[in-house]
């Protein structure tokens, strides 16, 4: 049992993961008064049913190629090996029940989505994180959240794993935008082939 914990929780689909989560999970670990930065990988993306995602045993291979090495970074499966869709209050409860708070690390187009995600309220009384991300200001997450949030300090960077699984598909240089062991991953298992 771990007691007055602090952990960044950053969950994410990370299919694949690229360089814009290394900079804002590592911002976390900087910025934030947290032990370390559970990457957590989501097993159902309900919020992304109706899209193809790769296997989550996948996305969870390359989230672990993606930190290897890196110290205060870790990779939480508990959402891949969930049954059923996946929901962050579940972690969050889970978390708690282990006496671990959670510090919520998301981009500020995610940040602005929380009112609608399941069981919102939960989140209440939990603090937020922000990575600056193209095309949502911190005002806009402030007002959509009624509350304000922790904004990280860092470049705002127009990278997206949509972006990224089309220049696999069409065969354009992903090198510097995904960590090499992800590209080399990425390729060999042709994940992204069209
Ligand atoms: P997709 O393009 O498939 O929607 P994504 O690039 O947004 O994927 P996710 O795995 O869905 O990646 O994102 C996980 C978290 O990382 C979310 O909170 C998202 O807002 C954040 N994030 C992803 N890319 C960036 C970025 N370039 N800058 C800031 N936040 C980001």
């Amino acid at each position: 049992m771990l007691a007055d914990m602090r952990r960044g929780l950053f969950g994410g689909t990370f299919d694949p993961p690229h360089l814009g989560h290394l900079v804002m999970a590592d911002a976390a670990l900087d910025q934030l008064d947290v032990a370390d930065v559970a990457w957590v990988t989501a097993g159902d993306p309900w919020q992304k049913a109706g899209s193809t995602v790769a296997p989550a045993d996948d996305r969870l291979q390359m989230t672990a190629l993606a930190v290897d090495g890196m110290d205060g970074m870790l990779i939480d499966d508990s959402e891949v090996r969930r049954d059923g869709p996946t929901y962050t209050v579940d972690t969050l409860e889970a978390w708690q029940a282990d006496g671990v708070t959670a510090v919520l690390v998301v981009g500020a187009d995610a940040a602005a989505g929380i009112p609608g995600w399941h069981r919102a309220e939960a989140f209440d009384d939990v603090e937020i994180a922000v990575a600056p991300r193209p095309g949502t200001t911190h005002a806009d997450v402030e007002a959509a959240l009624g509350r304000t949030v922790i904004w990280l300090d860092t470049p705002e960077l127009a990278i997206s794993a949509t972006d990224l699984r089309r220049r696999f598909a069409v065969g354009l240089s992903t090198r510097h935008l995904v960590p090499d062991p992800v590209r080399a991953y990425a390729i060999s298992r042709q994940l992204y082939d069209r």
